[in-house]
């Protein structure tokens, strides 16, 4: 199904700030990851929440899809509606740190994103990229994560329509179902 987009810019209800600033790019906002459980500590068994969504159900974890080094998964507190990250399973902070076949798949399935994003949604544009430490604006500076964020004109887009009749959570797994089945295969 093709998700509807309305005629002029429209409140998100819980989902983001509607005012002038949600059509710049500030990357600051992207610092709101997946809730606010920061990881305690630098390694992987220290509460990193991209180590623990793989281990979740794709409804749970919000996983759309799963490749073999690398998963895409959908925002928890997204930046524009659709915003998703492609992740590698591994928890390694820096783009640096990536492996061929990891550099290789994070850049595959960040164009799989893309395409699923324009079938599902007709994204005009795009936002696509990573914060590398703190300073940068990560929210979780140890797991390295892509953003993937769709864009359209004057950012209306497709949650409004539904998210005036739905809470979040539901508005989330809807978009989680929408864009796994436009999930190139
Ligand atoms: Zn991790």
């Amino acid at each position: 199904m093709l998700l509807g987009m309305t005629s002029e810019p429209e409140q998100q209800d819980g989902v983001g700030e509607p005012d002038g600033f949600q059509r710049l790019w500030t990357p600051h906002r992207m610092a709101y990851i997946q809730g606010e459980n920061k990881p305690t500590g630098p390694g992987a068994g220290d509460g990193c929440p991209f180590c623990a969504i793989p281990a979740k159900s794709d409804e749970d974890g919000l996983v759309i899809h799963r490749g073999e080094h690398v998963y895409a998964v959908l925002n928890l507190y997204p930046y524009n509606s659709g915003h998703l990250m492609v992740v590698p399973y591994r928890h390694v902070a820096d783009y640096t740190d990536l492996d061929a076949a990891e550099t290789l798949e994070l850049a595959e399935l960040t164009k799989h994103a893309m395409t699923a994003l324009r079938a599902a949604s007709g994204a005009q544009g795009f936002n696509i990229g990573l914060n590398q430490g703190s300073v940068a604006g990560a929210g979780i500076a140890a797991h390295l994560h892509q953003h993937v964020v769709p864009r359209w004109g004057g950012d209306m887009n497709f949650m409004p329509v539904v998210g005036h009749t739905k809470v979040l959570p539901q508005l989330l797994a809807d978009t989680r179902k929408i864009l796994a089945d436009a999930w190139p295969r």
